[in-house]
């Protein structure tokens, strides 16, 4: 867990953040700020930076980071609809939490 990091936080579950999945290795949360009717994010419990700080080791997280969204995909109703599947990387990329984190965006069109 890194010091002040508000995804570790919320991770390792000291904030009162309702987890819509948690496993050994990952959670799942909806975005404070949606984007679209569905908004999740699916958050490693290690700390890791960015896609940029992947090391060979992390290769089975994010398999499962993959895996999770699917099946969370699925249990929000927009797998056949569709969604989009997001990392931001590094400011220039959007990104503004510096822990890693895989967007689940979908819900806009019932009708796909
Ligand atoms: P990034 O831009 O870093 O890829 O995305 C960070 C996301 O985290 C943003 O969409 C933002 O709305 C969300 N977020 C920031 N703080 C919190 C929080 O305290 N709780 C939850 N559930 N989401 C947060
Ligand atoms: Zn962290």
């Amino acid at each position: 867990m890194e010091k002040d990091c508000l995804f570790c936080t919320i991770s390792s579950g000291h904030t009162n953040t309702q987890f819509l999945y948690e496993n050994e290795t990952i959670v799942v949360f909806k975005d404070i700020n949606p984007h679209a009717p569905v908004h999740l994010l699916v958050v490693p419990k290690k700390h890791i930076r960015s896609i940029n700080d992947l090391k060979d080791e992390d290769r089975e997280i994010v398999a499962e980071l993959t895996m999770v969204a699917k099946e969370m995909a699925k249990k929000a109703g927009v797998s056949s609809t569709g969604y989009k599947l997001l990392f931001n990387v590094e400011r220039g990329g959007g990104q503004v939490i510096f822990h890693l984190h895989l967007h689940i965006i979908g819900g806009w069109n019932k009708n796909g």
